[in-house]
This record gives C-alpha cells, sequence and structure tokens, in this order.
C-alpha cells in the first residue's frame, strides 16, 4: 500500500464527511498509516502532529497503551450485548464513575454526540410531559451554538453552513444573543457582557417560558462557533434564570468535558449543576463511538411509572456498546492514576508562555485560552484561508484546520513541550509566510 494508491480508492469508494468531494480533485486526501501519541504516520514516512485531536476527540495520543489493553482485555470477555433487558461490569462501573464526577446519578447511552443531544431534547420534553406541561415543546440555544448534525440536533444548532441547506426539513428553534466575549463592546469586560446577554436570555424567558422545555448551551466555549469563549458568569445567570422559570437546562458538554475546559466538566466553572449532561468525543480518549446523557433524581424520577409510556422508550442498537465503556473506563483510570487536571494545569501555564510571541503578533486577534483549547484570528485573510492553512500545515508536519478565519490548537494531553513549540513556531511561520 502507498499513499497515492489509498487516496485514489478513497476517492471511489468513501463519501468523507462534512467534504465537498469534488474539492479532493485538487486537494489530496491524506492517508494515514498508523498514530503514535500525538503523531500520525502515512505511508511515506510523513508524520503530522494532531493538533485538533482528530476532530476533537483524541486525549491521551494514539495507540495508547493503557486503552488499547483495556479494550483487548474486554474483548476476550464481552464485546457487546443489548442493553435492553441486560446489563454488564463496563456499563455499570462508568454509570457509577460518571454519577461521582458529575453529581448526576443516570447514565443513558448513545453512540455519537449528535445522539446524545437528540436524547436530551426528547428527555426534557417527555419529563415535562410527564409532570403535565405538555405546552412546553420548545427548545432555546445560544447564538452560534453547535449540537450535532441529526435533524433534531441541527434544530437547535445555529451554524449557517450546516443549517440552511436543511432548513424546510427542521423544527424552529429560538436562539439568544451568545456570551462569546469576541462581541462585547470595546471596554465592556468578559463578565459585564455575559450579565449583559443573560439579560437578554431572561427577557426571552419571561415571554415564553409556557412553552420552553430546555435551554441548551455550550459551556465556556462554542466549539464550531471558532471556539468563542465566555465568562462563566453567563452559566450561572443562566442556570438562576432557567430555575426561575422552570427551564430545563441541557449542558453540551460534547467537546469540552473530560478536561478540556481545564476543569474536568466546563459546568464546575460556575459552581452550577446542568439538568441533563451531553458528552461523547474525549469519553473513550477518540477511540471508539460512545455518547451519554447524564441527568439528576428528580428527571429521573418523572419517568419511573407504572405506566409503559410514561418510560423513555428511546434506544439505539449499540446503547452501552462493552467496548467502548470500557475504553471510557480505562480514560477514567488514567485521569486519576495521572492527576490529568492538575498536570493540564500546569501545562497550560507553560503553553500560554511558549504560545507569547502568537498573543502579541500584529497580524493576529483575540487570542485566548480556556483549559486545552487556544485559538486566535487572523487578521487580513485571503480567501480560501482555512484550506491554504491546512496545507500549509501538513508541509510542516502540524495538523491544523481553521474555522473560518480562526486558527485553534485543542492537542490532545500528551503533547509534550517540544511538540508545542514546534506547533508554536510553524503557526508563526505559516502566518508570515503562508505557503
Ligand atoms: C461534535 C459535537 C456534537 C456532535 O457530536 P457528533 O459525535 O459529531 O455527532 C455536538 N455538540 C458539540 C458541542 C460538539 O462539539
Amino acid at each position: 500500500m502507498n499513499n497515492q494508491e489509498l487516496l485514489q480508492r478513497s476517492r471511489a469508494a468513501v463519501w468523507h464527511p462534512c467534504t465537498q468531494m469534488k474539492q479532493h480533485e485538487t486537494l489530496p486526501l491524506i492517508p494515514i498509516a498508523r498514530g503514535q501519541g500525538a503523531w500520525l504516520y502515512d505511508f511515506d514516512g510523513n508524520r503530522y502532529l494532531d493538533a485538533v485531536s482528530s476532530w476533537w476527540v483524541n486525549l491521551f495520543g494514539h495507540c495508547n497503551p493503557r486503552i488499547n489493553g483495556a479494550i483487548k482485555d474486554q474483548l476476550e470477555q464481552l464485546e457487546h450485548v443489548m442493553l435492553a433487558g441486560f446489563t454488564h461490569q463496563p456499563a455499570v462501573e462508568l454509570s457509577e464513575h460518571l454519577a461521582r464526577l458529575s453529581g448526576l446519578g443516570h447514565a443513558f447511552y448513545g453512540s455519537d454526540g449528535a445522539s446524545a443531544t437528540e436524547i436530551a431534547l426528547k428527555m426534557s420534553f417527555h419529563c415535562w410531559r410527564n409532570r403535565g406541561c405538555p405546552a412546553k415543546t420548545r427548545f432555546v440555544s445560544l447564538e452560534n451554538g453547535y449540537h450535532g448534525e441529526t435533524i433534531g440536533a441541527l434544530s437547535v444548532t445555529d451554524v449557517a453552513l450546516f443549517k440552511d441547506t436543511y432548513a424546510p426539513l427542521l423544527r424552529s428553534s429560538v436562539q439568544v444573543p451568545t456570551p462569546d466575549w469576541r462581541y462585547a463592546e470595546a471596554g465592556e469586560s468578559a463578565h459585564d457582557f455575559a450579565l449583559r446577554r443573560a439579560l437578554d436570555l431572561r427577557r426571552h424567558l419571561e415571554q415564553h417560558h409556557g412553552e420552553t422545555a430546555a435551554l441548551i448551551l455550550e459551556p465556556l466555549v462554542q466549539g464550531a462557533a471558532g471556539m468563542g469563549m465566555y465568562h462563566p458568569e453567563y452559566l450561572r445567570q443562566a442556570r438562576a434564570i432557567c430555575d426561575e422559570f422552570s427551564v430545563h437546562l441541557i449542558a453540551d458538554e460534547i467537546a469540552v468535558g473530560f478536561g478540556r475546559s481545564g476543569t474536568f466538566f466546563a459546568f464546575e466553572q460556575a459552581g452550577i449543576q446542568p439538568d441533563f449532561l451531553c458528552l461523547s468525543k474525549g469519553i473513550t480518549g477518540g477511540y471508539l463511538p460512545l455518547s451519554a446523557v447524564l441527568t439528576s433524581d428528580p428527571i429521573y424520577q418523572a419517568f419511573y411509572h407504572d405506566e409503559v409510556a410514561q418510560g423513555f422508550l428511546h434506544s439505539h442498537s449499540y446503547t452501552g456498546n462493552a467496548l467502548a465503556c470500557r475504553a471510557a473506563l480505562a480514560v477514567l483510570d488514567i485521569f486519576a492514576e495521572d492527576k490529568v487536571i492538575e498536570a493540564n494545569r500546569a501545562k497550560t501555564e507553560l503553553f500560554n508562555r511558549i504560545a507569547e510571541p502568537l498573543r502579541l503578533h500584529p497580524k493576529l486577534r483575540n487570542f485566548r485560552n480556556t483549559g486545552m483549547i487556544w485559538a486566535f484570528e487572523v487578521t487580513d485573510s485571503a480567501p480560501g484561508f482555512a484550506r491554504n492553512f491546512f496545507e500549509a500545515g501538513l508541509k510542516r508536519q502540524v495538523l491544523l484546520r481553521p474555522i473560518g478565519n480562526t486558527v485553534y490548537f485543542m492537542p490532545p494531553y500528551v503533547v509534550d513541550e517540544e511538540q508545542f513549540h514546534q506547533l508554536v513556531a510553524a503557526t508563526l511561520e505559516i502566518i508570515e509566510c503562508p505557503v
């Protein structure tokens, strides 16, 4: 097998995600032969630093020996059994562990992030219905929010590129203005801006709480919006406003959970608890598709009834897959054994010092960092910026996928000082001379 052969066969047989396939007439696919730590290797001896954690899923590097070992061990015992009427040790232990970490004691499993969003939306509506409030059928989300691309999830997503084409298929939902501080007035602090935007939410719910089931948001970082970051005060306010108006709060931590925001869950930074917590991506360390929706006791109790139809009659074939749950348990063991949250805090400080030339660079705006995410906008970017930057990165051994003119780093937690230096140096080079 060589690079050329594999990319030709892939173009013929594989329909790649989020891609206009015709672009691959001129933009080559990158065949990957193997991964090790933060590196991906092709068949021709080239390597790429996975600075976007393979679409934000990888935490502890590719081919991590501890996660590999856990999956191999599980493989010899049980690969999968349906979770309706049956149970198994990895699903039970994972649910218990996630409950200890989040304070939300009931885990419902799906396979992808979007299915977690669907589950949370359906559960919220059904919970109100079971409690005698069937008029609560609407959802509110944040401007520029992203919650996945199945039809229900896309309905609460606000990214025009993904949404506009399918608008006739979608249920309408309402977006309230985003607290993303890039939109703050000159001189207005992120905190004050969060308060101002919380007032917009309050005004909306004052009028519409009777028909609103839930507010769904990405805590602290709006990923697909181009790593828009906001002050935790907004979450505190949103929690209080939702309580005041009897509206559920759904925290979509599919991207920011599992330490990405600097705390294990992002909502911890606001000292609040959501009613629903959606998890996926990093949950298996980037190994296997798994998502979970965690909920509180009162929500669970609203479904617990003699009447079958009051239960949550939702399922996916691979709900609670044993291999995926076991990978997730290995991930949680690594967090505990290696004190990952603390270690990352030190790494974040170090990496911020290394990234200082980017923060000070005259061509860059809004340099920002939350936990293990860094982002900035490149001013006077030419058309085709994202694609050109991506290609220029590959030539310098780094895998970067800008969103519009936003360049971001979201590396696996195993990235080391030398690799981060290399990432910053390559990025500076591309910004100075983008070929
Ligand atoms: C990626 C993502 C999703 C969707 O997850 P998929 O596994 O791609 O379906 C939902 N919400 C957020 C915040 C995400 O980043």
